[in-house]
């Protein structure tokens, strides 16, 4: 048998896609997993907590960490630094959990060449863009700038869906919760390469 390994799952998709709210309805169904939280040097909305949604730092601090390379992947979004810390994901991956990322498509490409073999990719977005803008407007946490700037983003993003390993359409979210449970389900079962080559290894030498 062989021994349970941390994997990753990638969660990419324009805000308002419903991304929280889906890991929140499966939370209690998918085992044991560490939700990544990512440093950001944009500034805090109303209702987000240091340490809970993000961890608000400074550009001058979050240059630092670059240059002590404590970034899994690190990028620019919306013309603010956010960044993915290596320490707490090696961690998690050590005590074998899934580590679960909500991270840009630039993101999803640097974790995939870092950790390819360890992770499952999935896009999350509304049918639609009219869809996507509605969501946007009746959730009135944004400026008008703010949403133009999201309904442009969504619009390069939605073309790299390509690179993901799934892409749930989040019209119905129940329907969506579900499929997204069995995502991560299976993501579990991803074995790291070494892992393999040293089953393989193990098998040739039984008779
Ligand atoms: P927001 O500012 O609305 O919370 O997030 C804006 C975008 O940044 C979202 O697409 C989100 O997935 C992405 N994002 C959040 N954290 C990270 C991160 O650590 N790395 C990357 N590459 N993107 C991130």
């Amino acid at each position: 048998m062989i021994e349970n390994n941390g994997v990753v799952l990638v969660l990419s998709g324009p805000s308002g896609a419903g991304k929280s709210s889906l890991i929140d309805r499966i939370a209690d169904e998918i085992g044991e997993y560490y939700f990544s939280i990512s440093t950001t040097t944009r500034p805090m909305r109303e209702g987000e907590v240091e340490g809970v949604h993000y961890h608000f730092v400074s550009e001058e601090e979050f240059k630092k960490d670059i240059e002590e390379d404590n970034f899994l992947e690190h990028a620019v979004v919306h013309g603010n630094y956010y960044g993915t810390s290596l320490k707490p994901v090696r961690k998690a991956l050590h005590e074998g959990k899934l580590v679960i990322f909500d991270i840009d498509v630039q993101g999803n490409m640097a974790v995939k060449n870092r950790l390819g073999d360890i992770t499952t990719s999935v896009f999350i977005t509304p049918p639609s863009l009219s869809e996507l803008e509605r969501r946007l407007r009746t959730r009135c946490t944004d400026s008008e700038e703010v949403i133009e700037s999201r309904l442009q983003m969504a619009k390069r993003e939605i073309q790299r869906t390509a690179e993901y390993d799934f892409l749930i359409i989040n019209d119905d979210f129940e329907t969506a919760a579900g499929v997204l449970r069995q995502i991560a389900k299976t993501a579990r079962l991803k074995i790291p390469h070494d892992v393999i080559n040293e089953f393989v290894q193990r098998w040739e030498d039984i008779e």
